[in-house]
């Protein structure tokens, strides 16, 4: 028997890029490991990917292509050879492509985050034809946003430095279930003496952990740090040095936190006061002891209207104390702007001849139904889908539906699996999994460039999407060379080269090693330096000014709330989150029969008070509705979730939850105040219990 260890790196939406190393026994991948001298992941995977193979061997793979023969949604297929599809495909492209290329939608995401097997290949293509650029912003773009007009781009505090944090506040997350190695640090520093504390409106697995946890009312997180930033001026617990030196528009923000006194932040947080003023305290107080006080922000916080105003607030914190001087202090929200990736070369922008159409992936529902029209321009007659299952993710799902159930609307998935949005292709493309494969990556929440090689050979006929896209190339007849470049060719140049020749930076050396990091200072602005228009950060932001924005930190309430629309909240009075499931990462994992076991089936917690005014009992089978539509889960009475709030944990599959149907039948296609991204906890519901 022929044994190797194969390096290779996590491809899923997490912050942590572990990096794996897979046994291959005889060509057969039998165990994935994390690999032990990875300085950041440390050798331990998450449940979820310690089941890779599970999910690589499962018996559901798609291994060869399929056209539909039943009616659309029903799922039913029969297997046709590449040959008939990449001619199918091409023939419905073409005249689209010729006639009115901005009919034809690529819709991916995150379900590989590699630079290779994401947005290289498949990008040229879609460049090439002029087709519509899609606006990935599902999941990140609100809080990058705000982040990025307070502190110039995505760099923050380095992840192998929160274990030194004396102060350490979780805001907006759950890293237990989705930042594991963060999450160990974290643990680490409440051995060495810190103080953990935890901002969520759910008492979540890791707020159940924390030393203190504020319970928030969902959408108020800007008001919080408002409300902090009043009493940390007011009390004087400031850095004044850091803040002359390093930052913009001081007196300006003095004038704007004074209108937050701590009652009014109490009010609106639905918290009292003295969580707002010893909160705000002990940030101060710490930091001034000579401490590092580090926040762990996420995406929590930015699914709302003021999503990217509520980042900015939390981004500004750490100025106005000077945590930025400590290695341990500052904020992180994400790693990803640290990383010299060069895209425009990647994607071959270049091939566009005129720039076309964006649409939204978050109103893909709304766009799919809208007809031609001057301001929209035509409607869409294609839609290739890939890393991204928009019938099971994107908000308001029953629109999503309608519109793909369009007969004139000819669609393509490339998957893994039967997911719910490949029940309604006409043409199916089994794509390769990150064992059979090789990608490059960056990462959101650490330093490193990691590289992942293929450890297996492909399952039955399937592809890499590099490979479906070349070969897709060759029959729309693109004969640019660029069309011809191996994997190998694309990793080369998916860094800038000048940046990463200065790290001694080699593809092959990368494949060898597995990993590499990134020449970054240990506190990247301790002495300022902030990538922002001034070099400082800005609590004044001119650029947000001239978008239209309000200048200075401020709070918007949530679109679904009692202040913001009374009526609709007399209807719908609970607030609804539906943040993600231990077991499942977005809706990949769904159908992994041991992962979802372990999540059971879907539920619905819900506060005491709120099920006893329903005459709900635990267990009860509950309805959850608003106008846009309705799921059915099994309540969990329980006093994670504060009065007023129900959680529903996400994101299931619609075809393997209770009623067909999952959370997003009752979110909305509102976008955030920044960054054109969606609100899915600005959601108001009603529930009630649904008759045995
Ligand atoms: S999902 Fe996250 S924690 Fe799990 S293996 Fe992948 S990167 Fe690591």
């Amino acid at each position: 028997m022929t044994t190797t260890q194969v390096r290779a790196a996590c491809p899923l939406d997490c912050p942590d890029t572990c990096a794996l190393l897979v046994t291959v026994e005889d060509g057969v991948a039998t165990a994935v490991k994390g690999d032990p001298d990875h300085p950041t992941t440390a050798g331990v995977l998450c449940t979820k990917v310690s089941r890779y193979t599970e999910r690589t061997y499962h018996e559901d793979r798609l291994l060869y292509p399929l056209k539909r023969v039943g009616k659309k949604g029903e799922g039913k297929f029969e297997r046709i050879s590449w040959d008939e599809a990449l001619d199918t495909i091409a023939a419905r492209l073409k005249p689209i492509a010729e006639r009115a290329p901005e009919a034809i939608l690529p819709y991916s995401y995150c379900g590989t985050m590699g630079l290779i097997q994401g947005e290289s290949m498949s990008s040229r293509f879609f460049n090439q034809i002029g087709a519509s650029l899609l606006d990935r912003t599902i999941c990140a773009m609100a809080g990058a946003t705000g982040y990025k007009y307070t502190i110039g781009g995505s760099i923050g505090t380095d992840m192998e430095q929160f274990q030194n944090a004396k102060l350490l506040i979780i805001w907006g997350g759950n890293p237990i279930a989705s930042n594991l190695h963060f999450w160990t640090r974290a643990q680490e520093a409440k051995r060495n003496g810190a103080k953990l504390i935890a901002i969520d409106p759910y008492r979540s697995l890791t707020a159940e952990k924390c030393h203190q946890h504020i319970a928030l009312l969902p959408g108020t997180d800007a008001a919080l740090a408002l409300g902090m930033m009043h009493v940390l001026i007011k009390e004087d617990l400031l850095d004044h040095d850091y803040i002359a030196q390093y930052t913009l528009g001081f007196e300006e923000l003095k004038q704007r936190a004074a209108e937050w006194s701590p009652e009014r932040t109490a009010e609106t947080c639905g918290i009292t006061v003295e969580e707002v003023v010893e909160f705000a305290r002990l940030y101060g107080n710490t930091a001034r002891a000579g401490e590092p006080v580090a926040i762990r922000t996420n995406y929590g916080v930015q699914r709302v209207r003021g999503g990217g105003m509520a980042v900015r607030n939390i981004a500004c914190l750490p100025a106005l104390v000077g945590a930025w001087r400590h290695p341990a202090g500052g904020v992180q929200l994400s790693s990803s702007g640290s990383f010299p990736t060069n895209k425009p070369r990647l994607q071959r922008t270049d091939l566009l001849k005129k720039i076309p159409r964006t649409i939204n992936m978050t109103t893909i529902g709304d766009d799919l139904l809208r007809p031609a029209s001057p301001s929209f321009g035509p409607a869409v007659e294609a839609v290739i889908v890939y890393n991204s299952n928009p019938l099971a993710i994107a908000p308001d799902s029953d629109k999503v539906m309608r519109g793909f159930l369009r007969e004139d609307l000819f669609t393509v998935v490339l998957e893994h699996f039967q997911t719910d949005t490949v029940d309604y292709a006409d043409i199916v493309l089994p794509a390769t999994t990150q064992l059979e494969h090789m990608d490059a990556h960056t990462s959101y929440g650490h330093l490193y460039m990691m590289a992942n090689n293929a450890a297996i050979a492909p399952m039955g006929e399937s592809k890499p999407n590099t490979e479906i896209f070349r070969l897709l190339a060759a029959k729309m007849g693109f004969d640019d060379p660029c069309f011809k470049e191996s994997d190998d060719e694309l990793a080369a140049q998916a860094f800038n080269a000048q940046d990463v020749r200065a790290m001694g930076f080699d593809w092959d050396a990368l494949k060898q090693k597995g990993w590499q990091k990134l020449n970054m200072p240990a506190a990247p602005f301790a002495q300022g330096g902030f990538p922002t228009p001034s070099g400082k950060c800005e609590f004044y932001s001119a650029q947000m000014e001239a978008d239209g924005l309000d200048p200075l930190p401020a709070y918007l309430p949530p679109y679904e709330s009692v202040t913001s629309n009374p009526e609709l909240a007399a209807r719908y009075p609970l607030a609804m989150i539906s943040p993600p499931a231990r077991n499942f990462l977005n809706s990949t994992f769904v159908n992994v029969k041991s992962l979802r076991s372990a999540e059971g089936e879907p539920h619905l917690d819900i506060h005491p008070e709120d099920s006893a005014t329903r005459g709900i009992a635990n267990g009860d089978m509950v309805r959850i509705f608003n106008d846009r539509g309705s799921f059915v889960a099994k309540a969990r009475v329980t006093d994670k979730a504060r009065a007023g709030l129900v959680v529903g944990l996400s994101v299931w599959w619609k075809k393997l939850a209770t009623d067909g149907k999952n959370a997003n039948e009752v979110t909305s296609q509102q976008l955030t105040d920044m960054g054109r991204a969606p609100t899915f906890y600005d959601t108001l519901v009603q529930v009630e219990r649904v008759a045995a």
